[in-house]
């Protein structure tokens, strides 16, 4: 009776046991579930690549207690690398562990043909180039594959300092969820970063155009009025431009439109806003600048595009510019909006650049 008794304890111990198991790996599973989730979040509301950069590299990290995490991409026309330069952002010296590859053969050799998620021991022959940082402290890693189209674009790699963390008998079903949202959200965001980029620049001189031109102008209207500083702008139009394409060609014409817009760049400070405003004219706002320095400025300009020579075939070409000025000054007190002075100044270095061609072009003219 007694050894009945303690057989049934038995069993209810061992079913008391495995129930606990059974809960806690319930439990861990579910805690596991809920930090892919919140990533997953994160990824889906990033607005821009460089976002999207900022929370695999660092939040993951962070978020899945791991020891290194890195980004390999695919980027054979260095498009990607050149969108994040636009945007300024530092990836070189902030992600060590963000790499640019220009052809597959490397993200080919890691998965073999198979684009899951691939699973194991930390193997420095064939993955001590995935980490700048040293992985002395790597013992097990897992390669997600990023993809679009079914084509590899890149892998998203993470790395942890346990040998079990990672193993080939893991499941994997999180982590090939994970590398679907990643993908995803990669091609999201580069898309969104272009075609922000091509909306607000123009293709050929590949400075602003007048769309953020005219963004820009109410925003900088408003900032100098309320620190009551000048604001200045300057209209540029490059001269007989039509007889220039006419003699050289249209591509000698391009080719000079891009280097004027250059010369232009190179001679203001970067604060100071630049848009081809249509064919062959320029506008140029200069905050914080009064009148008299706006007429320095401009006549640096028309110098230095006069005495620059343009290379096509076996020509040296030169071109000259007008330029119009007009500064907030006189009307910025008054009662008016924004927008009203926006247009103000604009008219304003309109005319007085007509000004300056009626003087004979070359010149720079000055709205009275
Ligand atoms: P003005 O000194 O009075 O400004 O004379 P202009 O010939 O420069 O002015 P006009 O408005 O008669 O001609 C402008 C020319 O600029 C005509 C057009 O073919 C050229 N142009 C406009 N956009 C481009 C472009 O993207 N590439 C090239 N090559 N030419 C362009
Ligand atoms: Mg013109
Ligand atoms: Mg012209």
């Amino acid at each position: 009776m007694k050894r009945k008794k303690s057989k049934a304890q038995q069993k209810h111990r061992n079913l008391n046991n495995y129930y606990n198991r059974l809960m806690q790996h319930a439990w861990q599973n579910e805690n596991i579930l809920s930090r892919f989730q919140q990533i997953e979040l994160c990824l889906m509301r990033c607005e821009s690549f460089a976002e999207l950069i900022k929370v695999l590299l660092n939040e993951c990290k962070t978020q899945f207690e791991l020891e290194q995490v890195a980004l390999i991409l695919l980027d054979p026309h260095h498009e990607i690398q050149q969108q994040l330069h636009n945007y300024k952002f530092n990836y070189q010296n902030n992600f060590p562990n963000l790499f640019f590859h220009t052809n597959n053969q490397k993200l080919l050799q890691l998965f073999q043909n198979d684009l899951s998620p691939q699973l194991g021991p930390y193997n420095a022959a064939l993955h001590a180039d995935l980490f700048k940082q040293p992985a002395s402290t790597v013992y097990s890693i897992a390669l997600l594959p990023l993809t679009h189209d079914d084509q590899i674009l890149g892998t998203f790699i993470l790395g942890d300092s346990t040998p079990e963390r990672f193993s080939e008998q893991s499941a994997t079903d999180f982590l090939q969820h994970l590398s679907a949202v990643i993908s995803i959200s990669i091609n999201m965001t580069i898309s969104r970063d272009r075609l922000k980029h091509n909306s607000l620049n123009d293709a050929l001189t590949g400075i602003n155009n007048r769309r953020f031109f005219d963004q820009r102008l109410s925003e900088e209207i408003s900032r100098c009025k309320r620190l009551q500083i000048p604001i200045s702008c300057l209209f540029i139009d490059v001269d007989n431009f039509k007889h220039f394409n006419d003699t050289y060609g249209h591509a000698s014409g391009d080719l000079v439109l891009k280097q004027v817009a250059g010369i232009i760049r190179n001679e203001l400070r970067l604060s100071d806003i630049v848009g081809r405003y249509g064919g062959e004219e320029f506008a140029i706002l200069l905050p914080d600048t009064d009148h008299r320095t706006a007429v320095e400025i401009a006549e640096r300009i028309r110098v230095s595009i006069q005495k620059h020579r343009y290379k096509f075939d076996k020509h040296m070409l030169q071109v000259t510019v007008s330029i119009g000025i007009a500064d907030s000054q006189k009307f910025a007190d008054e009662n008016r909006t924004l927008n009203e002075i926006g247009n103000i100044l604009i008219a304003a270095a309109d005319k007085a650049l007509y000004k300056a061609k009626n003087a004979g072009r070359n010149c720079i003219a000055i709205n009275e």
